[in-house]
């Protein structure tokens, strides 16, 4: 329609999103579907914080805010990034957004112009390429494979470097793949953005506490201090705090970058929701002990979802580091049939096939730019899990 917008036409309804919503209609109208396609902690926003937000509603916190984040909750994120991360950054480093998502968006309109390029790792979030592309940037897929970890190489990204490089997008631990860098190969990736002075890391780190095997997380500007002015370390409440609803995300980096997104926030949302900010700054704040509990749950699931995928014929599945995906590869189910004569080509068959077969939503790997794979989240009970991963079994032996 000659009315919508151009760019309109570059970009896709996000999948994650899409898939989640099937799900729910199909619920909705009766239909027995377990969704595992929202990447969403199943655990609920701890009772002080839920506190905090009550009490801000009543104490009349429900006015506009400074555009990009209260002092009190700039003050609460320099505070965890000096405690995670031992990086120092003051108020005015401090961006406040209305989710991570959104921080990603305003960091890419703030900063692409035409033909600017950004560097995205394969299999990646699904909103990098087309977040790129509605700022007007070109993508540039650096692929990463199950053979190498889903983790993409110091030469690898040396060779995807061009002058028109402006971004590399690194995401550790990884939605969809759960794979988490290293210090040492963090630092390898690093080393080779030091020795290109044009191009800036944005590092989101919104996984960084949920990490499994006493895993040890790095993020980049930690890694190497020498970019910390030219990285923009991205991170919020909503997973690790189970506080997606509240939408409320973070980043730190250079005042000229931070100082450009609160121009494009200040003509878009004005603030983030008053009452969130409030109970954020109690989730960074309060008794931090939960996160490393709800991280060994989630690792408990995550070993038990690899051994039941292992289990089923077609599918192979590696052990992630970190957040609440596995990305199996469905390699070895494509060319073959359905009971009712349908040939699966795709993983997008594979996806389909799963949900009209025996009700289970799974993310297409197509949609994470890495097939044939597909997308489980794992932030839900066991019992839905097992159940889930029987039913998937089931589907895949009908096969032939
Ligand atoms: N990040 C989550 C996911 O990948 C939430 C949905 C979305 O925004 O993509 O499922």
């Amino acid at each position: 329609m000659a009315f919508i917008a151009d760019a309109l036409g570059r970009i896709k309804p996000s999948p994650t999103i899409a898939v989640t919503s099937k799900a729910a209609e199909l619920r909705a109208a009766g239909k027995d579907v377990i969704g595992l396609g929202a990447g969403e902690p199943d655990f609920d926003t701890i009772d002080y914080v839920k506190e905090a937000g009550i009490k801000a509603i009543r104490d009349g916190q429900t006015k506009y805010t400074a555009a990009d984040g209260t002092p009190e909750l700039k003050d609460a994120i320099c505070q965890k990034f000096k405690r995670d991360n031992d990086l120092d950054y003051k108020r005015e480093n401090i961006s406040v957004n209305c989710g991570g998502k959104h921080t990603i968006f305003n960091a890419l309109i703030a900063t692409l112009n035409p033909g600017d390029e950004v560097i995205i790792p394969t299999p990646y979030w699904v909103s990098y390429p087309d977040m790129t592309l509605l700022a007007g940037g070109t993508p540039v897929f650096v692929e990463a494979t199950i053979d190498t970890g889903f983790k993409i190489t110091a030469a690898q990204l040396d060779a995807a470097i061009t002058p028109k490089t402006k971004w590399i997008i690194l995401n550790s631990p990884s939605n969809p793949s759960g794979a988490a860098y290293t210090y040492d190969e963090m630092k390898a990736l690093t080393d080779v953005v030091l020795k290109h002075p044009h191009v800036w890391i944005f590092a989101d780190d919104i996984y960084e506490h949920i990490i499994y095997d006493n895993f040890k997380f790095h993020t980049p500007a930690q890694v190497e201090p020498k970019l910390k002015d030219r990285t923009l370390t991205m991170n919020g409440v909503a997973k690790a705090y189970a506080m997606t609803g509240w939408r409320i995300g973070f980043a730190g980096g250079p005042v000229e970058l931070i100082n450009a997104m609160r121009k494009v926030q200040s003509q878009s949302t004005s603030n983030p929701c008053s009452i969130s900010q409030v109970a954020a700054v109690a989730a960074l704040t309060g008794p931090q002990g939960y996160l490393k509990e709800r991280a060994a749950e989630f690792q408990k699931r995550r070993d038990m979802v690899v051994s039941m995928i292992n289990d089923v014929p077609g599918l192979s599945c590696p052990t992630p580091e970190g957040a609440f995906y596995v990305y199996p590869s469905c390699a070895e189910l494509i060319g073959k049939k359905t009971p009712d004569g349908k040939v699966i080509e795709t993983d997008l068959d594979v996806s389909t096939y799963l949900l009209e077969s025996v009700g289970v939503a799974v993310v297409h790997g197509e949609a994470f730019g890495l097939s044939p794979h597909f997308r489980i989240s794992y932030a839900t009970s066991e019992d839905v899990l097992k159940e889930a991963c029987g039913r998937i079994k089931k589907a895949c032996e009908a096969l032939s």
